[in-house]
């Protein structure tokens, strides 16, 4: 049986009190039934190091993009090359993470859009599924995937927490709902019920870790072996077993990342 956390930034995680190392982090998600990992790019700079490390790892997979927060009036004019060196690397499968977000960075609303759609059309030109951070703007995530043709592309809505509706628009657009430990917490009544209205097969579950650990490690630093409390919670809330759940979303990131588990 697999399960795989599809959202975690295993370069973030705290390797000087926390963890010795990155397979001190993929064994403790081993004891925990957690077999694989997808770790995404947040930006240009941090690439490198990142890809550096999951390189040798097994079932540990990349993404490379750049996140909307981290997108400024001098980094704006990166190059569609440099990403698609990245794209073109062994074991990146992703154009991810990017999106917008109008919660912790609206100042640059203007910029982040013109980023996100081109990183969307690089997507469509290199075939890889897009890994959409949405912040107070998933609705305009959408419109901007309809403005530029990447229906191909395909991807995911990576720790989803915004209405039922824009999750009916996002499934129509073909897109995967990945849902993280917000569905554990008390205040996360919104993401149990988009979680209760998205269908099985087209849901992922992840950490990104360090951040938003769930209940109940809820106040710790997350860690890739915790997506097995967001996925049992997401069992539940669907009335099917744990290994059903498992089986499940383990299809849909293969389906998702056009990636085999093995
Ligand atoms: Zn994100
Ligand atoms: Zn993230």
């Amino acid at each position: 049986m697999f399960l795989v956390d599809s959202h975690c930034h295993l370069d973030s995680l705290d390797y000087e009190n926390l963890f010795q190392g990155p397979d001190e982090v993929l064994r403790r998600a081993h004891e925990a039934g957690v077999t694989h990992l997808l770790c995404p790019g947040v930006d240009f700079e941090s690439f490198p190091r990142m890809y550096d490390m999951i390189k040798e790892l097994p079932h540990v997979w990349g993404a490379a993009a750049m996140h909307p927060e981290n997108i400024t009036p001098d980094n704006r004019d990166w190059k569609d090359e440099v990403l698609e060196e990245f794209l073109s690397r062994d074991k990146i499968v992703a154009v991810g993470e990017t999106g917008l977000d109008f919660v912790c960075t609206p100042e640059t609303r203007d910029i982040q859009e013109e980023s996100f759609a081109r990183q969307a059309v690089i997507a469509e030109k290199m075939k890889k599924p897009l890994i959409i951070h949405a912040r107070g703007s998933a609705a305009r995530c959408l419109d901007i995937l309809n403005g530029v043709n990447c229906r191909d592309a395909g991807g995911v809505m990576h720790c989803y927490c915004d209405t039922v509706e824009v999750a009916r628009r996002s499934l129509d657009m073909g897109l995967f709902i990945s849902i993280s430990g917000i569905v554990t917490f008390n205040k996360g009544e919104n993401v149990r019920e988009v979680c209760r209205y998205v269908p099985l097969d087209r849901m992922l579950v992840e950490t990104d870790s360090p951040y938003l650990a769930p209940v109940p490690k809820r106040g710790k630093p997350n860690e890739p072996a915790f997506v097995s409390y967001t996925a049992k919670a997401v069992a539940e809330l669907k009335g099917v077993t744990y290994e059903t759940l498992c089986n499940t979303v383990s299809r849909n990131f293969e389906e998702c990342f056009r990636v085999t588990l093995d």
